[in-house]
This record gives structure tokens, sequence and C-alpha cells, in this order.
């Protein structure tokens, strides 16, 4: 097999980060790991980041290959844990920030990242959940921990026709619970209705500031928006219900008070899936394989090729994506 291949890479030109395709070699990888003959990737929020001159709030050295995510077969292992042949992904673990990412033909990653492909799923399915719909289980794990209801009050999804919130939607529904989904996409309705959101909130509604008690409506809530988003939902959640706070699609503050705390019990889960543990990824993907329609999530999925990517970053940091986008390496 050739040692070159083909790479998007970040590098600092004259005191600016620029990420651009190039040709590399396999001589040029970090020395140490697992060499893997990727196939497939994902674009995330985070890799539209990445991508798009936001090299420094994401990545911490350059040159740096970028990409959160990635899933192929392994060429070379020193770890008796995977051999040449084994089907692999990785999400997170500081790929794309501290380690090097899954926007390269190949990649050399720490044993320790891997988790073999589940059975039920396939190297491009495992890519077209990737971190967004890993976090989305997370977020479901969390909520199941803390006895969310499913027979009275839906579950709240907010920034629901993204690659997170259209997994969580898709997850909630297999599982039992009603869902509400908000969006600032009407062109969306139909589709998160196909997912099987029984209801659609305008995400004007929940953008507004409300009184830091509200009508209780929700049972929980999977929040990938933050800020007032995050705060108008908290306030409407009902007595002992849970709140999963993955994301900050709509900004990072949060404008709250402590009253759905301390007056509601009310409980604000933080999720997070670059680190989270082994054990709980292995069950995260187990669930994954076993709960996600696969209808669902192919109707969720574009498949794009290598050279597009560049070009599609810049529309997910407009929250212009719907649902996940997949990259074929190998196109
Ligand atoms: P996407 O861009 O696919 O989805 C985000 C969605 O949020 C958009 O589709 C849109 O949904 C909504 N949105 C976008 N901009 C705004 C805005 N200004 N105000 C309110 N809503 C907005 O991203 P991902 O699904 O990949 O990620 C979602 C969030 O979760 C990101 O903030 C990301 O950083 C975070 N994340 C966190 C992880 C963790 O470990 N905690 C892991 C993965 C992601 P709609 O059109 O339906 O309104």
């Amino acid at each position: 097999m050739s040692d070159s291949f083909r790479a998007i890479l970040a590098s600092d030109v004259e005191g600016k980060a620029v990420a651009q395709m190039t040709d590399m070699s396999v001589a040029d990888l970090p020395t140490e790991g697992v060499l893997i003959d990727v196939a497939f990737s994902a674009l995330n929020y985070k890799d539209g980041l990445a991508l798009n001159g936001n090299l420094g709030k994401v990545m911490r050295s350059l040159p740096m290959i970028p990409g959160i995510d990635l899933s192929g077969t392994v060429l070379e292992s020193p770890d008796s844990r995977f051999r040449p042949g084994d089907e692999v992904l990785v999400t997170g673990w500081g790929l794309s920030e501290t380690e090097w990412g899954g926007f390269g033909q190949r990649a050399r990653v720490k044993a320790d990242f891997l988790t073999k492909i589940p059975g039920g799923l396939d190297l491009k399915r495992a890519m077209a959940i990737g971190t967004a719909g890993f976090t989305a289980m997370l977020s479901v794990m969390a909520l199941d921990d803390h006895q969310v209801t499913k027979d009275q009050s839906p579950v709240l999804v907010t920034g629901a026709a993204g690659g997170v919130g259209s997994v969580a939607v898709a997850v909630l529904v297999a599982n039992g619970y009603r869902v509400a989904a908000s969006t600032g996409r009407a062109e969306t309705h139909d589709y998160l209705k196909s997912l099987g959101a029984e209801e659609i909130i305008e995400r004007a509604e929940l953008a507004q500031a409300g009184r830091p008690l509200d009508k209780e409506r929700w049972a929980g809530v999977v929040d990938t928006v933050g800020s007032q988003t995050l705060a108008t939902a908290l306030a409407q959640v009902v007595r002992h219900g849970s709140v999963a706070a993955c994301g900050l699609a709509g900004g990072s503050d949060l404008p709250t008070t402590v009253l759905p705390f301390i007056l509601r019990g009310v409980n604000l889960l933080g999720i997070d899936s670059v680190y989270c543990p082994a054990e709980r990824r292995e069950r995260a993907w187990q669930r994954l394989a076993a709960e996600l329609p696969r209808e669902k999530l192919d109707a969720m999925t574009e498949v794009i090729p290598f050279d597009a990517l560049i070009e599609r970053s810049k529309l997910i940091l407009k929250g212009q994506v719907r649902g996940r986008t997949v990259v074929d390496l190998r196109a």
C-alpha cells in the first residue's frame, strides 16, 4: 500500500492559520499509535470552527490534521487489542485539539482511543452517528439515569434539525419518550416529524426571556443551543425533571436564576463527549447500534466527497446543515 495520501492540513502560514488539502506521507504522521486506513469522517460544529479561521480556539498546536471523528480499517498496530483488518472508530479524545484528527486518508491514533465498530453498524453509519450522535446518546442516557418520565410531558430537543438534535429526537422516540422539537427553520418541520417529533416549537419562542419559573412543560430537555434558550427551558421543566446541556450553538452564556433548581429540584446535567470514560462510551455505542432506527439514520445523513468538505464546513457555522454530514475520504 502506498505511503502517500491526501489530507487537510492546518498550518501556520505567515502568522495566519490556514487549512488546505495537501499530499502527505505516512512518515509525516505522529509516530506512536495504531495506523488506520481512514474511510469516513464527519462534519461537526467544532470542525466548522477548525476549518474556518477559529483554528487556534480548537487546535492547540500547528501543523495538525483536524477532524474530530474518523472510521476506518487498522493497517498496523503495536497494541495486541487491535489487528490489521479490524474496523474501528474514534470520536473525541482530543482529536483536532491536542491529537491529529480524521481529515486525512491515513491516521495514527493511540490505541486507547479506538472503539471497535459495534455489530449492526458499518464504517459509514458509524460516522453518520459520529460525535454528534454519540453526544445525543450520552444526553439521553443522562435523562434515563435521572428517571425522566415518559408518559406525561414531552422531552424538548433544541437545535433539533442539527446533528445532535436529529439523533436525539430519533433515539428519544425509539425509547418511548414523547418529543417536542425546537427549530428555527420552517423547512425542517416535516423532517422532524418524520423522525418522530410530535410537536414543533419555534426557536424564537425559547430565545426570549420569560419568568424565572414558568409553566411546567417539559419532562426533560436535550439542549444544544445554550444561552437564553437553555435558561427559558430550565424555567419550564417539570418538578424533578432534568436537562442535559450539551451545546452552545446560540451562545455559551446562561442567564438564569437558581429558582428552577431550589424550588422545583430541576437537574442540570453537563454532557462531555470528548473525554467520556471508556465504559460509558462502550455502552453508548452499543445502545446506538441497537436503538437508532437505520432508516431514520440514513434519512438524516448526507454523504459528501472529501474535496467538498472545506466548502461545506462554512454552512455548519451558519446553522444551515440539516442532520449529519458524512465525509467519504475514498471518493
Ligand atoms: P449543528 O450545526 O448540526 O446543529 C446546531 C443547531 O442549532 C442548528 O442546526 C440549528 O438548529 C440550531 N442553531 C444554530 N444557530 C443557532 C442560534 N444562533 N440560536 C439558536 N439555535 C441555533 O451542530 P451539532 O449538532 O454538531 O452541534 C450542536 C451543538 O452541540 C454545538 O454547539 C456543538 O459545539 C455542541 N456539541 C457538544 C458536544 C459535547 O461534547 N458537549 C459534542 C458535539 C457537539 P435548528 O435549525 O433546528 O434551529
